[in-house]
């Protein structure tokens, strides 16, 4: 018999996501004909902009002739998607030559486990989207240091009470809590990484997401930044990719290991050596979101998102429940206090029919919290605020 890697048995049971469906599974076996609304998604919900399904079409199309067809392409991307992701998203602070095109931001997470290996110690925000601890904890890292962020902390980190590891992983916006670092902030923490000789992972996947021009969208507005830090990028939620699956890695030139060898050539090698390419066709796509009529769908789209946020965050303050992010972000954290936040889920979910993320499936500071979506369907958020309003108040601010 093959013995089972034995961290695996340090992952926690029942990922997030399949323990809200069991549980859904459940009610709806007993009241068939609930009518649930998800406000728990994180995944968009709108449709793509014709301009682009076009291009999908004409480059799917022209895979069936003799001129157009195309095999394997460069494993980093196409360099004309890598350049316009230099110059259009980050205002060519990074070269081409540092973005590795992907099949997600997601897949890069793991995959950038391999580049630290298993004896990197890592900090994360407590809460956090739950990759990063999980992807760790696989490759057999041998300590997690949490960094929570809460109402107190105004959702950054205390750095002083904060250990050095050897990567900080860190996310803005934020998911879960909405929360949207300063520059002021994410200087501190650059300069905390130069100090530590850390490397900083910066998840910069909901970066469309900032309206306000003085909060940064990628670190690399930060000075400094590109000897300390990674940026990993998606078009997920920034075009609706979620179902193409796009996104990308910046690692700077400058960025070095301890023995000063490029932490961008090992990248490489890595890159090009357990993938093959994002979709050729997928990658023509997100070419096309970069030109300026995809570039002015994702804003319509991105507004269309957020004013499902602004309009779901205010009924819920003016049923006296405190809330944070939905502004520059698609989630709203919300705290109901007392309960937990699986029995929170559970009130919504038999007494509202709703379904909100529980907080605690990001992180122990998550406890007493749910995560609300704006990608929920208008529909559904203006049905859940009448439900909501219509529940006792002491369900609602338990
Ligand atoms: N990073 C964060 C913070 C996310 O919330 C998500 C998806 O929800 C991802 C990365 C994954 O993005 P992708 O769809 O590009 O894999």
């Amino acid at each position: 018999m093959v013995k089972r890697n034995p961290h695996f048995a340090k992952l926690q049971s029942g990922y997030l996501f399949p323990e809200i469906n069991k549980r859904k599974q459940a009610y709806l076996k007993m009241h068939p004909e609930a009518k649930i609304l998800n406000l728990g998604i994180g995944d968009t919900t709108l449709p793509l902009d014709p301009h682009i399904a076009q291009r999908l079409q004409k480059h799917s199309f022209e895979m069936s002739t003799i001129e157009g067809y195309l095999g394997y392409g460069p494993e980093q991307g196409q360099s004309e998607l890598r350049q316009k992701i230099a110059s259009v998203l980050y205002s060519g602070r990074v070269h081409s030559e540092e973005v590795f095109v992907s099949d997600g931001a997601k897949c890069d997470i793991g995959r950038l486990q391999l580049l630290f290996g298993p004896d990197a110690t890592m900090a994360v925000q407590d809460p956090a989207y739950p990759v990063y601890v999980d992807t760790s904890i696989m490759v057999g890292q041998p300590e997690i240091m949490y960094m929570p962020c809460n109402p107190e902390n105004n959702f950054f980190p205390d750095l002083e009470q904060i250990k050095r590891t050897d990567l900080i992983y860190f996310c803005s916006p934020n998911n879960p809590t909405g929360a949207i670092s300063t520059h002021e902030q994410l200087e501190k923490l650059i300069a905390f990484a130069k100090k530590n000789r850390s490397i900083l992972i910066f998840d910069s996947a909901y970066s469309a997401y900032i309206s306000d021009p003085s909060l940064p969208k990628s670190i690399y507005e930060i000075p400094g930044a590109r000897e300390v830090a990674i940026e990993v990028g998606s078009f997920s939620k920034m075009a609706g990719f979620t179902g193409l699956r796009l996104g990308w890695v910046v690692i700077p030139e400058e960025l070095r290991f301890e023995d000063q060898t490029s932490v961008r050539k090992d990248w490489e090698r890595i890159h090009t050596t357990f993938f093959n390419g994002a979709s050729c066709i997928v990658q023509k796509a997100g070419l096309a979101v970069l030109e300026n009529e995809g570039l002015q769908f994702i804003q319509r789209m991105i507004e269309s998102y957020m004013s499902n946020a602004e309009y779901l965050a205010e009924n819920l303050r003016q049923l006296g429940i405190t809330t944070y992010g939905g502004d520059n972000a698609p989630y709203i954290w919300v705290y109901f206090g007392k309960s937990s936040s699986w029995e929170l889920f559970d009130t919504l979910l038999t007494k509202a029919q709703i379904i909100a993320t529980p907080g605690i499936g990001f992180g122990s500071e998550g406890e007493g919290f749910l995560r609300f979506s704006a990608f929920a369907q208008r529909s559904h958020i203006e049905e859940a605020v009448q439900r909501l309003k219509e529940l006792p108040l002491e369900v609602a601010t338990a």
